[in-house]
């Protein structure tokens, strides 16, 4: 599955707000966001363009695909999957981005980004349930047990990560044992817990033309 290797900033730039793409200097001044840094682009410091209903969508979907680091087909694989399930497609979708192993990495702060965490997954330094798994897409569910695995190396790059994540707080729906490396999914997290940076109705709205 390819992925986007180019500067993050400029996705953050891109899309007006701050996606938290690049660890601890997301919490720092020299933010980009933070500075005022315009668009990217000749005409990325236009300002109160008039944008239509289906660029609205167009931008809400772009900005939370590009936060968890995903393809178009990836992200299109995921909604389909939300669509499938019984409930609101909208919290659907977001409740599976989160429970994506990547993404868990990241929430309870064994890598400073989910693309850290991306390369942590598949370097074989998690495992889920006492099983080694390398697939960053790889969604849990309640009761999954994650734990970094049992190696020095791996148990290093962890403690380093929470060590300068002070600015992080684990998640109501996580249960966290820090000294063991190792977490629980306590319950599917709730819209409010996951406080999306979209409107995800209006990914549900593009979807659905
Ligand atoms: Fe986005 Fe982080 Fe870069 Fe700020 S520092 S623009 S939040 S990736």
């Amino acid at each position: 599955m390819g992925r986007y290797t180019g500067p993050v900033c400029r996705i953050c730039r891109r899309e007006g707000q701050k996606l938290f793409l690049k660890g601890a200097r997301c919490y720092m001044a020299k933010c980009s966001i933070e500075q005022g840094t315009p668009a990217p682009g000749q005409h990325g410091a236009r300002r109160g363009r008039k944008m239509s209903e289906f660029g609205q969508q167009l931008r809400q979907k772009q900005c939370l695909r590009r936060q968890f680091g995903m393809q178009e087909l990836q992200f299109k694989r995921f909604f389909k999957e939300a669509l499938r399930r019984k409930g609101v497609t909208g919290e659907i979708l977001l409740q599976l981005l989160e429970t994506r192993i990547d993404n868990l990495v990241y929430r309870l702060g064994f890598a400073s980004s989910r693309r850290a965490a991306r390369q942590y997954v598949l370097h074989g330094h998690m495992a889920v349930n006492g099983k080694t798994v390398a697939i960053p897409s790889m969604i849990l569910k309640v009761g999954d047990v994650i734990e970094v695995r049992d190696r020095p190396r791996s148990r290093d790059l962890a403690t380093r990560s929470l060590e300068a994540a002070t600015t992080q707080q684990t998640p109501m729906w996580l249960s966290l044992d820090k000294k063991a490396f190792r977490a629980e999914i306590l319950s599917l997290p709730t819209r409010e817990q996951i406080a999306p940076v979209v409107n995800e109705q209006a990914i549900v709205e593009l979807y659905s033309r």
